[in-house]
């Protein structure tokens, strides 16, 4: 089976050393295989993401080297068929309409968990873990709100989906691993302003891209199980996953934007190679 990989970067910034990491080792896993590398830009979020850093990362993967396969696939041009996913999931009564605001789900948590039986609250990706308040709505409230057009998101009834798809596990890197996605509570798969949730779209994407190995970030794994699920859950093929270490700063610390990590763009104008950045990513030649 000819293997085909893909880096899916979000464009809410300039690229910079771990990026570079992640877009090198997708890219030679693919090229050592005869195989193809996509590009996705992973831009549903509209408060975050920006053209300008979409057009730079293609600039700068250029420079780096890097060179793909076919058309660069730009998720915001693809809202319909995210939309007609949800309304799928809609139909098979796997989502219902959660209308809490953030500020009401941390009191709901905080009562819990003072509570004597409190839930465990923490989803692996860090995020509190939704206590399930608008699953539990009376049906003729959830029709009155949004019959008055309250805004809400879609989310996963995890419980009944996991009846559906368990047990689940993945493979990484020829192991077959176990996973549960049910510590991540029932996840956000849609929300009026984003649409799709990161979850529900990338995996579609690998999907209909025929992406046989998802390559990516170590700090993404715990999200593995939720996309198994989904996967499952459409019928959609299993990709192998290869998770890739996080390259850290000198004190190990995790590269970020926010942290200000050197861009690509700022090390190609203090006058470093594309060889020299490619080691300093961790991936020499
Ligand atoms: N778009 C995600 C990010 O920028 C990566 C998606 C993935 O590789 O699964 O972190």
């Amino acid at each position: 089976m000819s293997i085909v990989t893909r880096f899916a970067p979000s464009p809410t910034g300039l690229l910079h050393l771990g990026h570079a990491h992640a877009a090198i080792f997708a890219w030679r896993r693919a090229r050592a295989a005869g195989g193809r590398f996509l590009l996705r830009i992973e831009d549903l979020d509209p408060a975050r993401c920006r053209a300008d850093y979409a057009a730079a990362i293609l600039e700068d993967l250029a420079w780096l080297g890097l060179d793909w396969n076919g058309e660069v696939r730009v998720q915001s041009a693809h809202l319909s068929a995210y939309r007609a996913l949800l309304a799928s999931f809609k139909a098979r009564g796997l989502v219902y309409p959660c209308f809490c605001t953030r500020a009401a789900i941390r009191a709901e948590i905080a009562a819990a968990a003072g509570a004597p039986h409190g839930q465990s609250v923490g989803g692996p990706d860090g995020a509190a873990r939704y206590p399930g308040t608008c699953r539990r709505l009376d049906p003729a409230v959830r029709q009155a709100r949004l019959a008055a057009g309250e805004a809400y998101a879609l989310r996963l009834d995890m419980a009944s989906a996991a009846r559906i798809a368990s047990p689940l596990s993945f493979i990484e890197e020829g192991r077959e691993i176990p996973c549960d996605p049910a510590p991540f509570g029932d996840v956000v798969l849609g929300r009026k302003e984003i649409l799709a949730s990161y979850h529900l779209a990338v995996t579609h994407d690998d999907a209909l891209q025929g992406v046989t190995l998802v390559t990516r970030g170590e700090d993404l794994c715990p999200a593995t199980a939720v996309h198994r699920l989904l996967q499952v859950l459409f019928g959609w093929p299993q990709p192998a996953y290869a998770h890739h270490r996080l390259l850290g700063d000198a004190a190990g610390r995790r590269l970020a934007k926010r942290d200000g990590a050197a861009s690509l763009r700022s090390l190609r104008a203090a006058g470093y190679s594309p060889a020299a950045v490619r080691a300093m990513a961790g991936m020499p030649d």
